[in-house]
């Protein structure tokens, strides 16, 4: 037999009900909070990530699904949202109608990183852009956006991490500290570190082997090389989390991995998954759509981890399934014409109606209706019928009422709208 491939999964129904609840709550926030949905292709040319995570990265080195296309040189199987987003920003000129632009994105995203609990190499995120503001009371406002999305989830135990980057200005003094720093340490560090520790030393500062995350807990700290620009900018962003009551850590080795990131950079982490203990990450990259071809404009965003917040999360998928609001028990041939019918009509009218097409005993059906959780049966049998009426069976009360067949369906929908939706649609 076929099985999937070795960190893709499949989301099935009984768990994807969870994932359409996330999906819809951060739909409704972000939307809340000024964001617009914006839709990107999975697939972009290789070159746009080579240019915006950067060369040297364990995304771009290592991890990228990047293939031949037939005319079209190199494309890649996007592994992040970013720099196609920046991409659309500048493609279709989205700042000369208004630089100031707030997209969000959810959607799947690929790595050829090593399967395990909590990494995937098909993956899902949910993505936020702003575009054209450099205040850092966004940056705090992203973060307090995030935290509000989280406890809607109930997830909780979260703990927020931030640092700076600096500017292009700063980052020159730190690299030369850390330079100096990392050919002390070259010993102790693998050999895309040693390699790297020549071209990015930033690099190093995220690399996953564990001798290198040991020697790395001595290295200088980019907050001591923060020039006053930016020193005050973080000092505003760390403000403006303290009078949203977000509690904070400030984590000098925070560089998330990707070159593009400037200034402010976070990541929200859970003591609830092991290893791979960040939900979130992002910060701001205030070069990238300059470096991209676009005009001069700041910018900030983050990435949730979808599958990671499914499972840390306290919801419970069941709770989203949707029961079939009525069962039609047909029997006998002309019963399941008409019953097949209403089937269709309910369908139509926003009721979730189920029919058992197999035409198997009344015994067995009440038995399927049972299991799916009906709400009510109708039973359409021969006898009803040359009566003129069905009856309708409370599953919760076990009462039955006959009800006349014209206009059955409207009857019902009243009913079934006043007693399980609870209100009456007009
Ligand atoms: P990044 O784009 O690397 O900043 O990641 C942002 C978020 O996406 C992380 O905090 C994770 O929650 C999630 N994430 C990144 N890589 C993976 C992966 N391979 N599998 C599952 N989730 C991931």
């Amino acid at each position: 037999m076929i099985q999937l491939i070795r960190g893709f999964k499949d989301i099935l129904p009984g768990e994807v009900e969870l994932w359409q609840h996330i999906e819809k709550t951060a739909r409704s926030l972000f939307e809340d909070f000024g964001f617009k949905e914006i839709r990107i292709p999975i697939l972009e040319h290789a070159e746009l990530f080579a240019r915006s995570i950067g060369e040297d990265t364990d995304i771009v080195e290592k991890e990228m699904y990047t293939f031949p296309d037939k005319k079209r040189g190199l494309i890649t199987l996007r592994p992040e949202a970013t720099a196609s987003v920046v991409r659309a920003y500048i493609q279709h000129t989205l700042y000369a109608k208004d630089p100031i632009q707030k997209f969000y994105t959810i959607g799947p995203m690929f790595r050829r990183e090593r399967p395990q609990k909590g990494r995937y190499r098909q993956f899902y995120q949910i993505n936020a852009e702003v575009f054209g503001i450099d205040s850092p009371l966004i940056d705090a406002q992203l973060i307090f956006m995030i935290m509000t999305f989280f406890s809607r989830l109930s997830v909780t135990g979260l703990e927020a991490h931030i640092n700076s980057l600096g500017c292009h200005k700063c980052r020159r003094n730190f690299k030369d500290a850390l330079s100096v720093f990392l050919s002390a340490a070259s010993e102790k560090l693998c050999t895309d570190c040693k390699r790297r520790s020549l071209r990015n030393p930033l690099r190093v500062l995220d690399c996953k082997v564990p001798s290198c995350k040991e020697a790395m807990v001595e290295a200088p700290s980019i907050l001591d090389y923060l020039c006053p620009e930016c020193t005050m900018h973080f000092n505003a962003v760390k403000d403006a989390l303290k009078k949203f009551n977000i509690p904070f850590v400030i984590d000098r080795l925070l560089v998330r991995g990707l070159d593009y990131y400037t200034r402010t950079t976070f990541e929200i982490q859970t003591g609830s998954l092991g290893a791979q203990n960040a939900v979130a990450g992002g910060g701001r990259y205030d070069t990238l759509v300059k470096t991209l071809g676009g005009p001069d404009q700041p910018a900030i965003g983050f990435a949730i981890g979808f599958d990671r917040l499914v499972e840390i999360t306290d919801l419970k998928s069941a709770d989203f399934v949707r029961k079939p609001d009525i069962f039609l028990a047909a029997l006998g041939e002309k019963s399941m014409s008409i019953a097949f019918e209403w089937f269709c009509a309910f369908g139509v009218d926003g009721i979730k109606a189920e029919l058992d097409l197999n035409g198997r005993s009344l015994k067995s059906q009440m038995k399927r209706a049972d299991k799916l959780g009906a709400g009510y049966v109708l039973i359409v049998g021969k006898k009803e019928l040359e009566e003129g009426s069905v009856i309708l069976r409370n599953m919760t009360t076990k009462e039955q009422t006959a009800i006349p067949i014209d206009n059955i369906v409207e009857k019902i929908k009243k009913i079934i709208d006043h007693e399980l939706h609870g209100y009456i649609k007009r």
